[in-house]
């Protein structure tokens, strides 16, 4: 299998409209990615052919979409690496994974001055939940520090896990400065304390190899919608024995085997975590999703987009006052830069008049912009279907924007 990117494109119809009356350059692929024609099918198709409420009923139409829905599981866990399909659990997205970890696994087990561990490099979605959880038990949330590359360096982090440290949270992968975070290491230096990881994949199975087993992490979330598949759908991988040890998240339909006014018995993993009518549809597309993956070359679809960091980095060096933020040595696509003392927002509105779609703000990591000392950053993301050209048109804008604001 060759990696040939115009072949992808054609794969994405939105690709082929104008915006503003100039052909569209989508770089804002870290917040939502694009749709294959594959996933938009599948969902139609199961809408049109196949739309039922899953699991209850014994008609056609249903066995027929809770085979789809379990069918997508199946592919979910191989996307993963997960040993089993049963370890999947369908989630609106990481943000619902991760307070599904936060109140079923780790609140029942903490207690006042125990101890959360996350990075400074977190997306709020993995930051927040946890300070809910320390305000509702007394548990006390620490951060490791990041340096000016954007890093965890190890030594802080380590310092920070102790015999009081109930969880670590971290992200794979970077959402605001591309970093990609030794985890491998980091769950390894967690479990010689004896504590248990979940991490956050949001920005990593879009485009990296992710192997649940290999990281030997003990939870692993990630969102449809930045995997070019649905939106509202997402994934939670757990250990099967941590699942089965855990409470329910919430009650209602299908998490049950049976229910009386003196007592109710839970389903088994994964649908005691999965109350009431999934996202269907959203599923079936997502397991779709990961098919479109895995029927690409993923080495070159992760060259293609080295290659196009790379050369993103270097025309940006051209501009004058642009300054990168976030210079890690391992980076996914993420090009994020402070132009002079324009601000974001006015970089990515004029962008956007040449159809360049990019990310401005501080992309719900305002501690990182913190670090930084900037309030927001320009954030061009890339996926498996840009170019070059874009990257071109990018820094056509940028100069456009200097001269506008006579830079
Ligand atoms: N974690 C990271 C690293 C992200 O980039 C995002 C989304 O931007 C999230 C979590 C939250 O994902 P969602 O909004 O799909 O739940």
């Amino acid at each position: 299998m060759s990696f040939d990117v115009s072949r992808i494109r054609a794969e994405f119809p939105i690709l082929a409209r104008e915006v503003r009356g100039v052909p569209l350059v989508y770089l804002d692929n870290a917040a939502s990615s694009q749709k294959p024609r594959a996933v938009i099918d599948a969902v139609s198709h199961y809408y049109e052919h196949s739309n039922a409420n899953i699991h209850r009923a014994v008609h056609a139409l249903s066995e027929e979409a809770t085979g789809l829905y379990e069918g997508a599981r199946t592919k979910v866990a191989d996307l993963l690496g997960a040993a089993s399909a049963q370890e999947v659990v369908f989630v609106r997205g990481t943000t619902e994974a991760i307070n599904l970890v936060a109140q079923a696994f780790v609140r029942p087990r903490i207690a006042e001055g125990d101890e959360i561990l996350v990075s400074h490099l977190e997306h709020h979605s993995n930051i927040v939940p946890w300070q809910m959880l320390c305000e509702q038990t007394g548990a006390v949330l620490r951060v490791a520090p990041i340096d000016d590359r954007g890093e965890i360096p190890l030594e802080g982090y380590a310092k920070l896990l102790g015999p009081r440290t109930r969880l670590v949270a971290l992200g794979h992968v970077s959402n605001a400065l591309g970093t990609i975070v030794p985890v491998q290491e980091m769950v390894r230096l967690a479990h010689d304390h004896g504590a248990p990881v979940l991490l956050d994949g949001a920005q990593a199975v879009p485009h990296l190899r992710v192997d649940v087993q290999d990281l030997d992490c003990d939870f692993y979330a990630f969102s449809g919608h930045k995997v070019y598949g649905p939106t509202g759908i997402g994934a939670l991988w757990g250990r099967a024995e941590l699942l089965d040890e855990m409470e329910p998240y919430q009650g209602g339909g299908e998490m049950i085997l049976s229910v009386s006014f003196d007592k109710t018995v839970y389903n088994k993993v994964p649908y005691k975590f999965e109350a009431g009518t999934p996202n269907i549809a959203g599923a079936v597309g997502l397991g779709a999703a990961a098919d479109w993956l895995r029927a690409h070359d993923f080495g070159a679809l992760m060259r293609h987009e080295d290659d196009l960091l790379d050369y993103a980095t270097q025309r940006a060096a051209e501009v004058p006052g642009l300054r990168v933020i976030g210079t890690a040595r391992r980076k996914t696509g993420v090009l994020s830069f402070v132009l002079g003392d324009i601000h974001a927002h006015d970089v990515g509105t004029i962008v956007d008049r040449e159809g360049v779609a990019v990310r401005t703000g501080h992309h719900c990591a305002q501690p990182v912009m913190d670090h930084f000392g900037v309030p927001a950053t320009t954030r061009a993301s890339f996926a498996a279907y840009n170019t070059r050209q874009d990257v071109d048109q990018l820094i056509a804008a940028l100069h456009k924007v200097l001269e506008i604001f006579g830079e």
